[in-house]
C-alpha cells in the first residue's frame, strides 16, 4: 500500500516498524505519519504538508492546537491531572456540565455524565435506558456506527468486519435507516421515506417480532456517519419521537460524530425539531483529549449513586480542553461559520457534478459533507474503487479526506478552516477526481 504513495523515507521507516509491533486490527486509510499539526494543516515526519479536511475524524472542530485550548490545558497541567470524579468533586466538571445544560437540545433541567470516549458514551446511554425503563430490548439501524465495545457494538451495523465475529451483548432489532437516496423499503406512492421506515417498525416489527413494551430505547444517529453521511428523510425523527412517546420508549441520539457544532447547530438533532431523551457526545467536545458522555433530563437520569461510573471519566485535562473548545465555538461564531462553509463546499461539489458524472449525490449539513460515487445515476451502482482511488490520490496531492459507507467520501474540516484552505482542498480534490476518472476510463477502454 505504501509502495506507490508520495511519502518520504522517515514515514516509510515508521510504517515498517509499526507493522512489526502494533496490533493487526489497525486499519489505516493511507500512509500518513504525522509529525505536527496546526489549525487545518498537518505536516508529516518528512515535512510534507496536507490540508486537513477530516479533522481527526470529526474531533478537531476548532482545529489542531487552538491557542485558547492549548492555554487551558497547560494551565490545568499545573493544577492537578487526576483525582477521580466518581469519588470526589472538582469545579471543572461542574463548569462543563453547566455549559452542556445551556446548549442541550432538550428542555427542562439536564444532567451530564462524563466518560472517556464515544463507545463509553453509548454504553452509558444503553445502561441508563435499561435502568430507567426496566426493559432490555432495543431498536437500532442498519448502517449505524455506535462504537466497538460489546454493548455499543451490538448496535453497530456499518461493516461486517467490525461486528461479525462477536456475539452481541444487547438485544437489538435493526431497521433500515431512512436513507432517501437508497431506500430499502417500498412505501406508498408519494410517502415520505421516514414514514415508510417508522410504519414498518410499528405495523410489521411491533406486530410480528417485538413487543414495544419491551423496548427500552431507539438508538439513532441524527445523520448517519460511518454509514455514509446520510441525512434522513424529513418525517423520520418526528415519527420516531411519536412512537417513543406512545410506547414509553426512550429516544437516544448518538451525536458523537455530528455534535458540538459540526452541522451548524450545537446538535444535529436540532435540525429535526425533535427533543431526544438521551444525547451521546464525544469526539469534537474536547479537541482531541479523551472525553465523552451523555446528557439527559432529570427524570431520565435516575441512576442511584454507584449505578454507573469510571476511574478516568471526566479527567480534568479533558474537561479544561472541552470548556475552552465550547468557548471558542461561541466566541468565534463557529456555528454560523460551519453552516456557511458547508454550504459553500456543497455548492462547489454540486457544480463539479456537471463535469464528473461519478458524483451521484452531494449531501450533508454544515461541515458534515458526504460525496457518494456511482457508476451510473440510474442504477446507482456503487463506484467503491473509484472512491478509494480519489482518497489515495488526494493524499498524494496534499489533501486529507477519508471514506464512509461503501462508496462515500466525507469532507469534515475544522469548523474554523479558512476559505483559502477550503479552495485549495477542493482544487486538489477535483484534480484527484479528474485523474481517477480518467484512469478508470483508460482501464475500461483497454
Ligand atoms: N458513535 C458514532 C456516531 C461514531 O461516529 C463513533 C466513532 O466514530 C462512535 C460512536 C465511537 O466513538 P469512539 O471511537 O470514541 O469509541
Amino acid at each position: 500500500m505504501t509502495a506507490n504513495h508520495q511519502i518520504g523515507p522517515k514515514a516509510r521507516e515508521i510504517i515498517e516498524r509499526d507493522k512489526a509491533i502494533l496490533a493487526t486490527s489497525y486499519n489505516r486509510e493511507y500512509p500518513l505519519v504525522v509529525d505536527h499539526a496546526l489549525g487545518s494543516e498537518v505536516w508529516d515526519v518528512d515535512g510534507r504538508r496536507y490540508v486537513d479536511m477530516m479533522a481527526g475524524v470529526c474531533v478537531l472542530n476548532v482545529g489542531h492546537r487552538h491557542p485558547q485550548v492549548v492555554d487551558a490545558v497547560r494551565e490545568q497541567t499545573d493544577k492537578f491531572w487526576h483525582i477521580c470524579l466518581h469519588d470526589f468533586y472538582y469545579p471543572q466538571a461542574v463548569e462543563l456540565a453547566e455549559k452542556m445544560a445551556a446548549i442541550a437540545p432538550m428542555s427542562g433541567h439536564t444532567r451530564t455524565y462524563f466518560g472517556n470516549s464515544g463507545t463509553e458514551a453509548v454504553e452509558a446511554a444503553i445502561k441508563l435506558a435499561m435502568y430507567k425503563t426496566e426493559r432490555n430490548k432495543f431498536v437500532g439501524f442498519l448502517g449505524a456506527f455506535h462504537g466497538r465495545t460489546l454493548g455499543s457494538l451490538s448496535f453497530t451495523a456499518s461493516k461486517a468486519i467490525q461486528s461479525g465475529y462477536y456475539q452481541p451483548a444487547v438485544k437489538v432489532f435493526h431497521l433500515p435507516y431512512a436513507n432517501p437516496y437508497r431506500p430499502l423499503l417500498v412505501g406508498k406512492p408519494g410517502e415520505d421515506y421516514g414514514d415508510t421506515v417508522v410504519n414498518y417498525l410499528e405495523d410489521e416489527i411491533f406486530r410480528s417480532k417485538l413487543h414495544p413494551e419491551d423496548v427500552a430505547a431507539i438508538v439513532v444517529e441524527p445523520i448517519q456517519g460511518e454509514g455514509g453521511y446520510v441525512v434522513p428523510s424529513p418525517n423520520f425523527f418526528p415519527r420516531l419521537r411519536e412512537v417513543c412517546d406512545k410506547y414509553g420508549i426512550l429516544l437516544i441520539v448518538d451525536e458523537i460524530q455530528s455534535g458540538v457544532g459540526r452541522t451548524g447547530k450545537w446538535w444535529a438533532i436540532e435540525h429535526e425539531n425533535v427533543e431526544p431523551d438521551i444525547v451521546c457526545f464525544a469526539k469534537g467536545i474536547a479537541s482531541g483529549m479523551p472525553l465523552g458522555g451523555i446528557m439527559a433530563r432529570d427524570e431520565v437520569m435516575a441512576w442511584a449513586p454507584g449505578a454507573h461510573g469510571s476511574t478516568y471519566g471526566g479527567n480534568p485535562l479533558a474537561l479544561a480542553s472541552a470548556i475552552a473548545t465550547l468557548d471558542v465555538i461561541q466566541e468565534e461564531g463557529l456555528l454560523a461559520k460551519a453552516e456557511e462553509t458547508g454550504n459553500y463546499i456543497m455548492d462547489r461539489l454540486r457544480q463539479m457534478q456537471a463535469n464528473h458524472p461519478s458524483i451521484g449525490d452531494v449531501r450533508g449539513r454544515g461541515l458534515m459533507v458526504g460525496i457518494e460515487f456511482v457508476e451510473d445515476h440510474e442504477t446507482k451502482k456503487r463506484a467503491s474503487a473509484l472512491r478509494t482511488a480519489v482518497i489515495e490520490r488526494s493524499f498524494d496531492k496534499g489533501l486529507l479526506v477519508i471514506p464512509c459507507g461503501p462508496n462515500v467520501i466525507r469532507m469534515t474540516p475544522p469548523l474554523n478552516i479558512s476559505r483559502d484552505l477550503v479552495d485549495e482542498g477542493l482544487h486538489l480534490f477535483e484534480e484527484a477526481l479528474t485523474e481517477s476518472e480518467r484512469e478508470g476510463l483508460a482501464v475500461a477502454g483497454d
